[in-house]
């Protein structure tokens, strides 16, 4: 039985905010996710995520809020990069390996307050938005690629559509870069994830979701 994983107690509140320890993994969140979202039976699969079914893919938790250019940041997702000197990288290398007990390809951070305050439909939302970052490369003609070994070849994806709400208001759809017509599309019609199942699947409204 798989409930939506809460962020630990002492990152959230005023506790949270004097750690001095504000990362923890989020080992839970790493198997919930994948059986969610990404494996063959998982009752809100999204076959965009496919590839990541060979994925590593480490979860972290982080009480310090973080912010961009005035909007908080609730989710992250990077591909794991070592920087610096021979040194610098063994010890990251070191850090990741002692987190996770692997080297992930991806590595998602959540902020613990949001997570903590957020309804489920939003961090289903917020997990799957970062996971949909956690990409795999294409060819010229858009095909995935692959390694040599025959797994995918990871990389990060941007957003399907970076479009000016504005161009859309006063010159259609049709001026609109890339898949902008694809999401105005998407967002008539009604959700593919009604909020009943998101809470049954999350198993935190009285009702929980077994996974055989
Ligand atoms: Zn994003």
């Amino acid at each position: 039985m798989l409930v939506r994983p809460r962020p630990p107690e002492r990152l959230l509140g005023a506790e949270g905010a004097c750690t001095d320890r504000p990362v923890e993994p989020a080992h839970d969140v790493m198997v919930w996710m994948r059986a969610t979202f990404i494996d063959e039976e998982a009752p809100l699969l999204n076959e965009e995520h496919a590839h990541l079914r060979e994925a590593m893919i480490g979860v972290l938790w982080c009480a310090e809020p973080n912010a961009r250019q005035g909007n908080a940041v609730v989710g992250q997702c990077e591909t794991t990069q070592f920087q610096g000197g021979r040194w610098a990288k063994v010890r990251q290398h070191q850090q990741l390996q002692e987190w996770f007990g692997f080297l992930p390809h991806f590595l998602i951070t959540l902020d613990a307050g949001y997570a903590d305050q957020c309804s489920d439909a939003q961090f289903c939302s917020l997990v799957e938005h970062e996971l949909l970052h956690a990409g795999q490369e294409r060819d010229g003609y858009g095909a995935p690629k692959f390694r040599k070994d025959g797994s995918p070849a990871f990389a990060m994806r941007g957003h399907d559509v970076e479009e000016f709400v504005s161009i859309v208001a006063r010159y259609g759809v049709g001026a609109a870069a890339g898949r902008t017509a694809e999401l105005v599309e998407a967002a008539s019609r009604a959700p593919l994830i009604c909020e009943a199942e998101v809470a049954g699947a999350c198993g935190t409204c009285g009702r929980s979701l077994t996974y055989a």
